[in-house]
C-alpha cells in the first residue's frame, strides 16, 4: 500500500493546454458581474441573448471571415470529424450568429433584430498578457437597420456597458468609415498605387498585403513601417456621397448624445463585407494588447453567407481584457449560517437544521469533521458566515441553540423549535 501511494505521488501532473486559463472560484464573482451587466444593459436597448454552438463547419468561417485573414489562414483550430467533414472551433461569434439568423429566418419575426451572445472563442495565437488561445467575448449584433442612428446607438451601448462594469471614463473611442462596394475598390487601388513604390522598405507581411489586401497594411504594427503608413492617402477623403452622408450622420448623432470620439483613418477591417462605420474602444492601461472591443458595419455578410440582403452592425468585446481594467471585487461571503456541531450527538440535529434552512433559501455549511469550537469559529469567519449556530452538550440539554451574530458579536439562545424562523427572518431583514 505504501508503495502504491508513493507511486501515485510520482505520477506527472497534467497541465492546462498552453494559452488556456482556469477561471478559479475566487475569480468567478468578477465574471458574474460583467455577465450580469451585459444582460441588464443590453435588455435596455432591446437585445435578447442567442447561444450558438462552439464548433461549426470550417467553410462557414472560411467564407464568413475571409480566407486571406490571419484568423482563417493561421489561427483556427480545425479538425476532421470521424466522417471526414472539416470542423472548426469558433474563432469569433458573428459568422455563427449570422448562420443561425439565416437558418431560422429570425429577421422575419423581427425586422430590427438585436441579439447578443457571450462565450469562449478559440484562436491559435502566441499567448501573452491579454492574448490567449481560449478567450471569451461578449458579442452584439443588429440586423436589418441601416439608419446611421443605430451605429451611434451600438457605440453608446458599448460605453454604457463599460460604465456599468465599473470602467469609468478611462477609455479611448476610435472611429472611422471604410466605405462600401461603390467607393472602396477605387480607394484600395489608390492605396496600392501609393504603396508599391514603398514596398521594398516595408515588412514582409505588408509586402504581401499590398497585393492581396492593401487595407490590412493600415493595421500593421511594425515600428519601421509607421511613417510610411501615416503618409498614405486617407479613406475619409475617398468616400462616395452616400458613405460620407452616413458617416457624417453617425458623427452628428454621437455629438448629439454627448459621446466623444477620435477619428482614426487606420481603423479598417480588411474584409470585403465590412462597410462604412468601424470603431474600437481601447485603454492605454492594457499595454500592447490595448483593444477592449472592436466593431463595425458588415452590410454584405448576411448575403455572402446565403441569406437575404440584410444589413448588420455589431461589436465583439474581450472579456479577459475588460476584467484586466476593472478593480477586483471583494471575495463575497459564501455562507449565511454556519452550524457548529460540538458533540457527536448534535450532528443529527445539525443535519436536519441544515436541510431545513437550505430549503428556505439560506446558504448553510456544517463542519463534518467535528473540530473544536475555536477551529469551527475560525472556519465560519473565513467563509464570511453571518450567523453561527452552536449545538453543544449544554444546548442539547436545554433544547435551545446558541445563535451568534458574527457582525454584532452578540449571541442569544433560541428555542430549537423557533430557530429556523428566527434565522430566516433575520436573514431576510438583511435585505
Ligand atoms: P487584436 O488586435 O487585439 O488581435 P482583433 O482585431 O483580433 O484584436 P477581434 O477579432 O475584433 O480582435 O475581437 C474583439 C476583441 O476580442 C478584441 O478587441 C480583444 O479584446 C479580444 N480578443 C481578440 N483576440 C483575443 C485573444 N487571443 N485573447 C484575448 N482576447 C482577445
Ligand atoms: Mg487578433
Amino acid at each position: 500500500m505504501a508503495g502504491d501511494a508513493q507511486r501515485s505521488q510520482q505520477r506527472p501532473i497534467i497541465h492546462a493546454v498552453k494559452g488556456t486559463r482556469d477561471i478559479l472560484p475566487d475569480e468567478v464573482a468578477a465574471w458574474h458581474r460583467i455577465e450580469a451587466a451585459a444582460r441588464e444593459v443590453f435588455a435596455r436597448y432591446g437585445y435578447r441573448e442567442i447561444r450558438t454552438p462552439i464548433f461549426e463547419q470550417t467553410e462557414l468561417f472560411a467564407r464568413g471571415i475571409g480566407a486571406e485573414t490571419d484568423i482563417v489562414s493561421k489561427e483556427m483550430y480545425t479538425f476532421a470529424d470521424r466522417d471526414g467533414s472539416s470542423l472548426t472551433l469558433r474563432p469569433e461569434a458573428t459568422a455563427g450568429i449570422v448562420r443561425a439568423v439565416i437558418e431560422h429566418n429570425l429577421w422575419n419575426a423581427d425586422p430590427a433584430l438585436r441579439v447578443f451572445a457571450m462565450g469562449p472563442m478559440f484562436r491559435r495565437e502566441r499567448p501573452q498578457k491579454g492574448r490567449y488561445r481560449q478567450f471569451h467575448q461578449v458579442n452584439v449584433e443588429v440586423f436589418g437597420v441601416s439608419h446611421p442612428a443605430v451605429d451611434a446607438e451600438v457605440i453608446e451601448m458599448a460605453l454604457a456597458y463599460l460604465r456599468a462594469c465599473g470602467l469609468g471614463e478611462d477609455y479611448d473611442l476610435l472611429l472611422n468609415s471604410v466605405g462600401d462596394a461603390q467607393c472602396r475598390p477605387a480607394y484600395v487601388e489608390t492605396l496600392r498605387a501609393a504603396l508599391r513604390p514603398q514596398a521594398s522598405r516595408m515588412c514582409a507581411d505588408c509586402q504581401r498585403r499590398i497585393e492581396t489586401n492593401p487595407l490590412r497594411v493600415l493595421d500593421c504594427k511594425v515600428p519601421e513601417d509607421q511613417p510610411i503608413i501615416d503618409a498614405l492617402p486617407k479613406i475619409a477623403d475617398h468616400l462616395c456621397a452616400d458613405c460620407r452622408a452616413h458617416f457624417d450622420a453617425v458623427k452628428q448623432t454621437l455629438e448629439l448624445l454627448g459621446i466623444g470620439y477620435r477619428l482614426s483613418h487606420r481603423l479598417v477591417r480588411g474584409l470585403d463585407y465590412y462597410t462604412r462605420t468601424t470603431f474600437e474602444i481601447g485603454s492605454g492601461r492594457l499595454g500592447a494588447q490595448n483593444a477592449v472591443l472592436g466593431g463595425g458595419r458588415y452590410d454584405g455578410l448576411v448575403k455572402d453567407l446565403g441569406g437575404p440582403d440584410l444589413t448588420g452592425i455589431g461589436f465583439a468585446l474581450g472579456m479577459e481584457r475588460l476584467l484586466m481594467l476593472l478593480p477586483e471585487p471583494a471575495v463575497p461571503s459564501r455562507c449565511d449560517v454556519f452550524l457548529a456541531a460540538l458533540v457527536p450527538a448534535a450532528m443529527d440535529k445539525a443535519l436536519k437544521l441544515q436541510s431545513e434552512l437550505r430549503s428556505r433559501g439560506a446558504r448553510v455549511l456544517i463542519d463534518y469533521e467535528g473540530k473544536g469550537l475555536k477551529a469551527q469559529m475560525r472556519r465560519a469567519d473565513k467563509l464570511g458566515a453571518r450567523f453561527v449556530v452552536m449545538l453543544g452538550e449544554a444546548e442539547m440539554q436545554s433544547r435551545a441553540w446558541k445563535v451568534r451574530d458574527m457582525s454584532a458579536s452578540a449571541q442569544e439562545d433560541v428555542d430549537e423549535g423557533r430557530v429556523v424562523e428566527h434565522l430566516v427572518s433575520r436573514l431576510d431583514r438583511r435585505g
